[in-house]
């Protein structure tokens, strides 16, 4: 009944506290940190994608058991423009 389980974590750009809602525990409203996802949420969180107000596009990656990490897939633009400045010189 529209109920849901939430893992808080942090964006790797801006560090805002983001959040990622799962349907697979025990939907009784839990907030879980990244480093304490029961194993059935972990694995319902495996590679979803999140986008940060910052532009940062994430995605959650499963490792083993309940360890799960935030991995930038897309950086905000004016991150790119920097790291492009670099391999110019
Ligand atoms: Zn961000």
């Amino acid at each position: 009944m529209g109920s849901y389980d939430s893992v808080w974590f942090r964006c790797p750009v801006c560090t805002q506290r983001l959040e990622l809602q799962s349907k697979s525990g025990s939907c009784n409203f839990q907030n879980y940190e990244l480093w304490d996802v029961p194993p059935r949420i972990s694995a319902d969180l495996d590679r979803q994608e999140i986008l940060c107000s910052c532009d940062a596009k994430i995605v959650l990656v499963q490792l083993t058991g309940k360890i799960i990490l935030p991995m930038l897939t897309a950086a905000p633009p004016n991150e790119f423009g920097d790291l492009q400045e670099d391999e110019e010189d």
